[in-house]
């Protein structure tokens, strides 16, 4: 089960990840891309923190549909519009009540991925965040259906998301600005795979707290 605090703990939980990981998410843009997806998503997120409180009502669908009206609204970059529309897609998949079953956290994590993937066209192996959010999902998925707990698929998503960053390194990208340096972009973490890691971690430190 999922509850609508915990939903709330693990958006803070991302946000204070960003804010602590901003220079090196920023360092990871500067060598394949354009030096900005920390601070780009830094300043979201600290929006996100600053109207947090004024979510309460409306469930765990209003809370997510709003954090990523925000992402979207303030972000800016490739990063906002597709942080943004996972939460979005997760919002109309978590819908207007205060908890989730572990079926549905995983399936609302999961339409979060769908939307990020449609909405960049990324395939797997782009070189993208899309890298590591489909096969963390697969991982989380895969557990829940064999009756492991939401913590213990999450841990799994986690484990997988850090592999599945990692591997993004030799990659050739094909699409976002690092795409533009061809073969020049491989040897380099793509930055927005290390954030989707945050992402999940700060979910899994949420669930264990
Ligand atoms: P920008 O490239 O506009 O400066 P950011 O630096 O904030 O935006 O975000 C870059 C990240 O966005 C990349 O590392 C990559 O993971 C992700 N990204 C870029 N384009 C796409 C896409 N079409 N589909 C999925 N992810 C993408
Ligand atoms: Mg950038
Ligand atoms: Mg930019």
């Amino acid at each position: 089960m999922l509850c609508r605090d915990q939903v709330e703990a693990w958006i803070r939980a991302f946000a204070g990840a960003i804010a602590d990981q901003k220079e090196y998410l920023t360092q990871l843009d500067t060598a394949i891309g354009d030096a900005d997806h920390g601070t780009n998503l830094d300043r979201g997120f600290r929006k996100v923190l600053e109207r947090l409180d004024d979510w309460r009502q409306g469930g765990i669908g209003k809370l997510l549909q709003e954090v990523g009206m925000t992402l979207i609204a303030t972000v800016g970059g490739a990063s906002g519009p597709l942080y943004g529309t996972f939460f979005v897609r997760a919002a109309a998949a978590a819908g207007s009540g205060e908890s989730l079953i572990d079926a549905e956290a995983a399936e609302m994590f999961s339409q979060g991925v769908d939307g990020v993937a449609q909405r960049g066209r990324a395939e797997l192996g782009d070189k993208t965040m899309v890298d590591v959010l489909v096969p963390a999902r697969d991982a989380w998925m895969a557990a829940t259906k064999e009756g492991t707990s939401l913590a213990e698929a999450v841990e799994r998503a986690v484990g997988v998301a850090a592999e599945a960053r990692d591997a993004t390194g030799p990659m050739l990208a094909r699409r976002g600005r690092a795409s533009y340096l061809g073969e020049r972009s491989r040897g380099h973490i793509d930055p927005g795979a290390a954030s989707a890691h945050l992402m999940l971690q700060s979910l899994m430190l949420t669930i264990e707290r």
